[in-house]
């Protein structure tokens, strides 16, 4: 038997993943984003330059193309709509757009982690103004909890100031980390000399708690620009009535987050708990090849993440009903051709049918569409044939009346 790949999953029952992105596209038009589709195939440099080539990302989780490594399958999609702003000359700011799809990383599958997971990328590509980041984390509380129905998470926010406030306290970092040398961890005496703020995303207990309790916060060394934006950002939350928690060691994963960062997290997840995570990022649309920087702010939100929390509360979601099926049964073969055609005939006014053409049994065709949950029995035999009639037989009831075959979708649509 061959089998699918490591970390990639069959969806054999799509109903609750196309409510969320229903849901989610629904809930982003009404919020003036507009959907768009970004290729799946990118330039490996693309990632290498706007994630930076530090990152776990770029240097173990890229899936290359064979014979051709300057191409790898996407690993997220924000890089990918900078570069779609710039190459297609966007003029219009801010560009607000998302989209939504498969993304892969070569990572170690665990509860909630794919190779090939999907995403929902939300980007606003030009905006300058802080009150657009409060206006994201709005609109992303809104979807979980009004549209998704979802009420058992947290929202964690931090501040990551602009460069130069992250470069003074990379030196105030660094003389911390030297003065507990002898208590962090192997990986962290790494990362304070190639990439010093990803200290915080030590996976050590002890390391943990030593940032969480003793190192210095970013949000007590911004600028006072950056401090400003900082209050703002608080305020318009807890105006918007937004419950939030301030985590000084929230940094995430990739290099161009500045400012704004924030995480919506969920106890029910396990060790993965982040379930939708962004910030505002500065530089990247220059990185990717424009003239001039746009500021900008984003998030992402793991599907697979939020189908494992939709699960445990699936029945509360008003999850869309297949529609009414019924099963044609011509009792002889001689009937199959007039029971296609009916069926044909209720398929163009709107009504699921299936006619039972693998047995030539009417018990076994009976019992066939009793499996399916048919609605209605429609029985063709030779006199039905003959008179131009059908037997209709209610599932549900037992109740059986025989109707003229053009008075079908008539009494179907009732
Ligand atoms: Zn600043
Ligand atoms: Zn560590």
């Amino acid at each position: 038997m061959i089998k699918r790949v490591t970390g990639t999953q069959d969806f054999l029952d799509i109903t609750l993943l196309n409510f969320i992105i229903e849901q989610t596209k629904k809930y982003l038009k009404l919020h003036h984003f507009s959907e768009i589709i970004v290729p799946i195939l990118e330039p490996t440099e693309l990632f290498k330059r706007s994630l930076g080539v530090e990152t776990d990302v770029v240097k173990k989780e890229m899936y290359l193309i064979s014979g051709d490594e300057n191409i790898c399958l996407r690993p997220e999609a924000t890089a990918s709509t900078a570069r779609a702003f710039v190459e297609n000359g966007i003029q219009t700011t801010p560009w607000k757009v998302f989209t939504w799809g498969p993304m892969f990383r070569h990572e170690r599958p665990q509860k909630g982690r794919y190779r090939q997971f999907h995403q929902v990328s939300i980007e606003v590509i030009g905006t300058n103004a802080i009150a657009q980041d409060a206006e994201v984390i709005a609109l992303l509380d809104g979807l979980f909890s009004k549209m998704l129905a979802f009420d058992s998470y947290a929202l964690l926010i931090n501040f990551l100031g602009c460069h130069e406030d992250r470069e003074a306290f990379k030196v105030e970092l660094r003389k911390f980390l030297e003065t507990h040398i002898n208590e962090i961890c192997d990986q962290c005496k790494v990362r304070k000399d190639t990439n010093i703020m990803r200290v915080f995303d030590c996976k050590n207990e002890k390391d943990k708690e030593l940032y969480a309790t003793q190192a210095p916060k970013i949000i007590q060394h911004l600028c006072s620009v950056c401090s400003t934006e900082w209050q703002e950002l608080q305020e318009l939350l807890e105006l918007l009535s937004i419950s939030f928690h301030v985590q000084p060691t929230l940094v995430r994963g990739l290099d161009y987050y500045q400012k704004t960062v924030f995480e919506f997290v969920s106890g029910n997840l396990g060790a993965q708990n982040a379930f939708c995570g962004g910030g505002r990022y500065h530089q990247l649309v220059k990185i990717v090849g424009a003239r001039e920087d746009q500021p900008s702010v984003g998030a992402a939100i793991g599907v697979e993440r939020l189908l494992l929390m939709l699960e445990a509360i699936k029945d509360r979601l008003p999850l869309p009903q297949p529609p009414a099926i019924q099963a044609i049964i011509p009792v002889e073969p001689a009937q199959k051709p007039i029971a296609m055609l009916v069926a044909q005939e209720l398929i163009k006014h709107g009504i699921a049918a299936q006619t039972m053409i693998e047995s030539d049994s009417l018990k076994s065709m009976m019992r066939q569409a009793n499996r399916i949950g048919a609605q209605h029995a429609i029985i063709i035999g030779p006199e039905e044939l003959a008179k131009k009639e059908a037997r209709v037989k209610n599932m549900t009831t037992g109740e059986e009346q025989s109707l003229k075959q053009t008075e079908l979708v008539q009494f179907l649509m009732k």
